[in-house]
């Protein structure tokens, strides 16, 4: 059984997100999207909200589950038997950062591996960020986030 977590923030999640976990499922078993909770980042969403969420927008993939991890990544997949994580890259900016933090994960647990999925080009731009900031602005963000994720950013700047 091949299995794999996908780390991240996820605030929220995006089609971009969604179509590496679809991707991911072409390629392992089962994905655990694992929200990693930043001490010194004030999410927009709870982390309660960001579970609910994730989990509605992924419930048509059985295969996927959702957990959240205060610590380091790899302590979370060594504890949970999972030794590879899936990671996004959209552009060469977001390379530098991912490479090295691939090499810290590798380097605190020799057995740990990440594999990257290059985005669909369509979701190219398209980040948590971005979606918060057009949300705030009273933008419609059908075409970046499920309808329930669109409602619950609308219910947050009204
Ligand atoms: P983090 O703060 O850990 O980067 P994010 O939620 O922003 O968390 O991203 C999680 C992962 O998903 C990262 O590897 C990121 O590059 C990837 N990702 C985010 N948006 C997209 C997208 N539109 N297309 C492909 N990958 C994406």
């Amino acid at each position: 059984m091949k299995k794999a977590i996908y780390p991240g923030s996820f605030d929220p999640i995006t089609n971009g997100h969604l179509n590496i976990i679809e991707r991911a499922l072409d390629i392992f078993d089962s994905v655990t999207v694992l929200i990693s909770i930043n001490p010194h980042k004030t999410p927009l969403f709870s982390l309660e909200e960001s579970l609910e969420m994730i989990t509605e927008a992924t419930q048509h993939w059985p295969q996927v589950t959702v957990d959240y991890n205060e610590g380091l990544t790899v302590d979370y997949a060594r504890r949970n038997g999972i030794s590879t994580a899936v990671r996004g890259l959209r552009a060469v900016t977001d390379f530098e950062h991912e490479f090295s933090m691939a090499l810290t994960n590798r380097s605190l647990w020799p057995d740990f591996d990440t594999v990257f999925l290059m985005t669909r080009v369509d979701y190219m731009y398209l980040s948590s960020s971005v979606v918060r900031q057009v949300a705030q602005l009273g933008g419609d963000v059908s075409q970046f986030v499920p309808s329930t994720i669109e409602r619950r950013l609308k219910a947050k700047f009204v």
